[in-house]
Order: C-alpha cells, then sequence, then structure tokens
C-alpha cells in the first residue's frame, strides 16, 4: 500500500478497493514497526487516528472532500487541538493544543487523517534535527547520518514510508534540505500562500508552511487544500491560488531554467555538481532551455539571514516565560529568578544561542550595524532574483552543498552548520516559492536539487518537477530496511 501514490490511494478509497480505516491502520502499523529505528515521530495517536479514519467510511460515498481518508503526519510545530504540541522544545513538553493550526484545519476539512507529530529541530533552529529535546531522528538511508533539518522527522518518516505526506516549514532551508538529505521531495510555497496561523513562530517574515512527500505529484493534492486565504493571519495572500493537481501533467511550452553561476560552488561538493549536470541534461532532452544566470549577492544570503532570523526569534520567543503555558521552573521565589531559571532550564543551547544574537543586533548601538544593513541587503538579494526572473522562468541549484553528514560532525561548529543553508535562504529571504527533489545518489545517500521560481509560480514548480519524475525513479526508491 505505501508504493501507491496519494492520487492511487484516493481512488483506492473512492472505489473501496479499501477503506480509510485500513489504510491508517496500515501506516500506523508500520509506525510501530519502523519509527523506533528512526526516532521520526515525537507523538502518535493511534485511537485518534482511527477515529479519524472510520468516521470518513462512515461518510462515504455521499463526502466529496478531496484527500478523503490520505494519512498525514505534522511537524511538531503546528499546534494541533488536543494533542501536545512540542515544538522540538522541552519548553512546550507539556502543552496541549487548544486549537488547530489552519493548514491542520483545512486539510482535515478536506479529509485527510492525522497520524501524530514529527520530530524537529528545538524551534526549527538547525539543520541535522540534533537540537531536538527528543533525541535525533535518524537518516533512513543510512542510520549514521542526520536526516536534514529543522524538518528531519517530516522527511524521514515520508521517506520511510510512515506516511504518505507530512506537514513541514521552511524559514531558511528547513523543508527542502531534508527532502534533500532523506530523497524525498518538498516544497516550500511562496510566503503567504499556506497561513501561519497556529504555527510556533521563528522569525515571522521568513516562515512558510508546505510539504513534503515523495513526488510533485503527491504534493499538489495537499497544496491545493492548504493554499487558503486566512484572515487570522496578516500576511496570508488573498489571491485566488491556482489549482495545481488537475494541471499538473500539462508542462508549458518554452520553458527557460537558470543556473545560479556558482559563486557557491567552492563550497559544494563536486560530485553534487556533477548529479546536477545529469539533472540539466534531462531537462534539456524535454526540451527545457538552460541558461546561466547571475545572483551576485546570494553570497551574503547566510549573513544576512542569520542576523534577520535571530532578531525575530529573539523577539517571538519572548511569550516563552514559564507564566502563560509550557514549561515552568519549580525552583524560583521571584518573578525574575521564576523568568530566569525557566528559560534557563526549557531552552536549549543553539536556541540561546539565536536570541542572544538577536536581542545583540538589535540593542540601541548595533541596530544600525547590524539589523537595518542586514534589512538592505536583503533587498537587493530580492532585487537579484527579480532581475534573474526577466530572462528564466525557475532557478536551479544544488539544494545543499554536502551529502547527508555524521550526527555530531557540525554540531560544535555552529558556522559550518549554518552553510547547509547556502542554496536555499536566498527564496526566503525574497519570499519566493521552491522546491528540492531527488536527483540520485551518491554513496548510497540521496542527492537533491532545487528550483526556485517566482512568487505564486508553484503550479509551474510542481509540472516542471513532476515532468523530471516520469523520467526518473530516484523519489520512487524505498531505503533499505523499511519493508519493499
Ligand atoms: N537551518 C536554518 C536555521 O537553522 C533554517 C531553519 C528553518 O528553515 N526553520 O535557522
Amino acid at each position: 500500500m505505501h508504493n501507491l501514490s496519494i492520487k492511487q490511494q484516493i481512488k483506492g478509497i473512492r472505489e473501496k478497493k479499501f477503506s480509510a480505516g485500513e489504510l491508517t491502520q496500515y501506516y500506523l502499523d508500520r509506525i510501530e514497526k519502523y519509527n523506533p529505528k528512526i526516532n521520526a515521530f515525537i507523538t502518535t495517536h493511534r485511537d485518534r487516528s482511527m477515529d479519524m479514519a472510520n468516521n470518513i467510511d462512515l461518510s462515504i460515498p455521499s463526502n466529496k472532500a478531496p484527500l478523503l481518508g490520505i494519512p498525514v503526519a505534522h511537524k511538531d510545530i503546528f499546534c494541533t487541538k488536543g494533542v501536545r504540541t512540542t515544538c522540538g522544545s522541552k519548553m512546550l513538553s507539556n502543552f496541549i493544543s487548544p486549537y488547530d493550526a489552519t493548514i491542520v484545519q483545512s486539510i482535515n476539512d478536506a479529509g485527510a487523517v492525522s497520524l501524530g507529530k514529527t520530530n524537529m529541530d528545538e524551534f526549527a533552529m538547525g539543520s541535522s534535527n540534533e537540537t531536538s529535546f527528543y533525541g535525533n531522528c535518524l537518516n533512513p538511508w543510512d542510520l549514521t547520518k542526520v536526516p536534514g533539518g529543522s524538518s528531519g522527522g517530516s522527511a524521514a518518516s515520508v521517506a520511510a514510508r510512515l506516511t504518505p505526506i507530512a506537514t513541514a516549514s521552511d524559514t531558511g532551508g528547513s523543508i527542502r534540505q531534508p527532502a534533500s538529505f532523506c530523497g524525498v521531495t518538498g516544497i516550500k510555497p511562496t510566503y503567504g500562500r499556506i497561513s501561519r496561523y497556529g504555527m510556533i513562530a521563528f522569525a515571522s517574515s521568513l516562515d512558510q508552511a508546505g510539504f513534503i512527500a515523495r513526488s510533485a505529484e503527491d504534493i499538489s493534492y495537499f497544496l491545493d487544500a492548504a493554499s487558503v486565504h486566512d484572515p487570522k493571519d496578516s500576511t496570508s495572500l488573498n489571491v485566488v491560488a491556482e489549482h495545481t493537481a488537475k494541471s499538473i501533467e500539462d508542462l508549458p511550452k518554452e520553458i527557460k531554467i537558470g543556473i545560479m553561476e556558482n559563486q557557491l560552488a567552492k563550497h559544494t561538493d563536486p560530485r553534487i555538481l556533477e548529479k546536477l549536470d545529469d539533472a540539466i541534461r534531462l531537462f534539456s532532452s524535454i526540451g527545457i532551455k538552460v541558461i546561466p544566470v547571475k545572483l551576485p549577492y546570494s553570497k551574503l544570503a547566510i549573513p544576512t539571514y542569520y542576523v534577520i532570523a535571530p532578531a525575530e526569534a529573539s523577539s517571538n520567543l519572548s511569550r516563552f516565560d514559564g507564566v502563560r503555558f509550557g514549561y515552568r521552573s519549580s525552583e524560583s521565589n521571584t518573578i525574575d529568578e521564576l523568568y530566569e531559571k525557566t528559560r534557563s532550564e526549557g531552552f536549549g543551547s543553539e536556541v540561546k544561542r539565536r536570541i542572544l544574537i538577536g536581542a545583540y543586533v538589535l540593542s540601541a548601538g548595533f541596530y544600525d550595524a547590524y539589523y537595518l544593513k542586514a534589512q538592505k541587503i536583503r533587498r537587493l538579494i530580492a532585487h537579484d532574483y527579480n532581475e534573474a526572473f526577466k530572462e528564466v522562468d525557475l532557478i536551479l541549484s544544488p539544494t545543499a552543498p554536502n551529502l547527508p553528514f555524521s550526527f555530531g560532525e557540525k554540531s560544535q561548529d555552529p558556522i559550518s552548520m549554518y552553510q547547509n543553508d547556502a542554496y536555499t535562504i536566498g527564496a526566503n529571504l525574497a519570499g519566493l516559492p521552491g522546491i528540492s527533489f531527488p536527483i540520485g545518489f551518491i554513496d548510497q545517500l540521496p542527492v537533491g536539487a532545487q528550483l526556485v521560481g517566482k512568487h505564486l509560480s508553484e503550479k509551474l514548480l510542481l509540472q516542471v518537477t513532476y515532468a523530471f519524475q516520469k523520467l526518473s525513479n530516484y523519489h520512487d526508491l524505498v531505503p533499505k530496511g523499511f519493508g519493499d
């Protein structure tokens, strides 16, 4: 059953080849069997999932909801009503959300069945899932390697076929980089396309919810269901999003893809660039033109992001004070001590590092030199993309400069960890949509490529990725040790 596409699963349920209950049961059994190997889930709720699926079965055939009975896992950054939502942190280890995030609500309304909550870097800060309070999530392709981050649990759970699809979030690459590391497909939509309401905030001007699944086609069904205007999020786009699932096969003629002229190449594993050349050849073979483009300021994306994101994080995370919700230190005698101890004990070291950097770059004496400067460079980076999109429709690059690495290899050196985001951050700074998809293997580890498009070009991103996936089978491969 786990080899069926979402389209085939929807058809199977509609035609009563199997029930939503059987499909959910099947994935819950896989989670029980295989999750102990990879720790992709923080929370599961068997009874709740089965109730949802059984209710759907009772509503067939009159229920015409588009995702009828399709199981989904949620990154633990999304609030889920009545279910623990930890954001990978000790700080929220006891937090039961009283409401659903809009993305959760909209795909529930469309008939999806929730399987549980996936592991992630604490407050989505990290590129390896090693900052999670709930233990490392392992890469199903090689259990000694990281799955990427921060949505490591979402990517690993899809790769191991513990769920057909998972929600995820991307502030600087957290959907695309783990998708690349785990050999699956991940989309970060245009900023504002999917509501941020109920997604625990990291850096609000960069955060975007999206999906990780096996293929572009699988993603299209969920993206359509989640692309709703939400008055509860003031940055939610009020546009009628194009339907992607229906038109995924209609690849437009005369597409031009730009290759990022590679000032980042010297930090990139040359074997990854060779795989990218193979992908370029495949695109050329289906009539897509590939030409070089310049994005001169992209080399400043990492330092720019690592000023802006911590600045916003330091402000967003001030709400975790032990007073209103979440963890509270039991040892304080004064209100100051309560704040201090709660935050010292509740946050991990990467989160503390970001709060310190954020408070520093926003402080009176340094605001102009760091935060304001970074905002100006952000504008230049966005301008580079606008210029490039006068020449091309999409921009292709590796998703990450390196292969999945070993546990501990980068965790003592934050700067080398941050380098993982070199190719992905630009799209967040400019609010553009991006997709990562598998383009091959090196030493039995997956390699991903990234396409970035103009604002609201998700349909084209999915069409081009779909065309690639019709001619390649990397996305269909299941890691050894996780059943056939
Ligand atoms: N790896 C980046 C960071 O640590 C991006 C994280 C994300 O996209 N949530 O901030």
